[in-house]
């Protein structure tokens, strides 16, 4: 007799859907997002920030204000640093 049954251990295939749709960008009415050339920043710094500033330093701002520039709506704004860093003056 054959006692040494050995099976195959099986593996669960894991199907790893990763279907995530992406964050979608907030657009005004006129269609435009913070990539558009139609977007202008508005940048906020802080007391810190703005000092820096007056002094001739260079600051990250605090906050940045999408503003549509054919509708005057603010329409997106973004607040963490990653992304601030491209908005240094
Ligand atoms: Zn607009």
């Amino acid at each position: 007799m054959n006692a040494s049954s050995s099976r195959p251990s099986r593996t669960p295939s894991t199907t790893a859907s990763t279907t995530a749709p992406g964050p979608a960008r907030p657009r005004c009415r006129c269609g435009t997002d913070r990539t558009n050339r139609a977007a202008s920043p508005e940048r906020e710094y802080s007391l810190a920030g703005a000092c820096y500033l007056l002094w001739g330093g260079t600051s990250v701002p605090t906050r940045v204000r999408f503003r549509c520039i054919f509708c005057g709506n603010v329409f997106d704004e973004c607040t963490d640093r990653a992304s601030l860093r491209a908005y240094i003056t």
